[in-house]
């Protein structure tokens, strides 16, 4: 079963009088065990896109599962839910939580989830040694460096073992060699559970070539 299923989607978003398409018709299928990103010009709708795949937002028309889940047919809560529990979100700023340690950023979503912090502190700590930060679980971000935020945000994503990650520009606030770094972790992270679909937005061309897939969206569409 594919991780991703997406068929027809048109997202419309009214403006007054102006309805414009942030998707038109755009169809995808996309498997576990792999790292892909979505690339395409500004306006594309690569985010509106993203954003339907994490049960964000929800299409105008056309048919979303992802995990086998039907997103068009869940209520608010259970999207909430969905998100929490399926879902890894990394992004370009990071978005830590500033007054928090390293460790209590990535366990996180497991106390907001109703865990008890005797859970979520171990897997904390194991996932900051995943990362390379097992000499840094007790710093807060502003003692971090770029990459080492972002690595702190990747495993704050893993915490809840999500099914997929998605990625909006991870390496957009990142010098190159840094963001090469986070890119081959993020391949790593994708290629070490079968079931699990990393998915990036880019505009960068080499972190597009860093990927297993390359899926090109263009005027509302998925053009390959
Ligand atoms: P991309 O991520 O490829 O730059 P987006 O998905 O952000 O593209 O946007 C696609 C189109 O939909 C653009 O024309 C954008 O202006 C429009 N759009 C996106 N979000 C909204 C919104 N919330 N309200 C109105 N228009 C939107
Ligand atoms: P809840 O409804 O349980 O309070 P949310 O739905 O606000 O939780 O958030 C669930 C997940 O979705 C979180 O990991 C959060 O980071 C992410 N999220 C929420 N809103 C956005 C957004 N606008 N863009 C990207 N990620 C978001």
């Amino acid at each position: 079963m594919p991780v991703v299923d997406a068929v027809d989607l048109v997202r419309e978003y009214r403006m007054g009088t102006e309805t414009v398409r942030a998707l038109d018709g755009a169809s995808l299928t996309l498997d576990g065990g792999q790292f892909v990103s979505v690339v395409g010009p500004s306006g594309a709708g690569k985010s509106t896109l993203l954003h339907i795949i994490g049960a964000l937002d929800a299409p105008t028309s056309g048919s979303i599962r992802v995990d086998g889940v039907d997103l068009t047919a869940l209520s608010d809560d259970a999207a909430s839910e969905f998100r929490r529990r399926r879902v890894g979100f990394i992004f370009q700023f990071f978005n830590l939580v500033p007054t928090l340690s390293a460790w209590e950023n990535v366990a996180l979503p497991m106390l907001l989830d109703s865990r008890s912090l005797a859970k979520a502190k171990p897997r904390a700590v194991e996932l900051m040694e995943r990362v390379g930060l097992g000499h840094r679980i007790d710093h807060r971000p502003s003692e971090l460096s770029g990459g080492q935020m972002q690595r702190v945000a990747i495993a704050r994503s893993l915490i809840m073992e999500p099914t997929i990650v998605l990625a909006d520009e991870p390496t957009g606030n990142l010098d190159s060699h840094t963001g090469a770094d986070v890119l081959a972790l993020l391949a790593d992270v994708a290629h070490e559970n079968p079931n699990r679909l990393v998915l990036m937005v880019t505009h960068d061309a080499a972190a597009a070539s860093a990927c297993d897939r390359v899926v090109t969206v263009s005027d509302g569409r998925v053009a390959g």
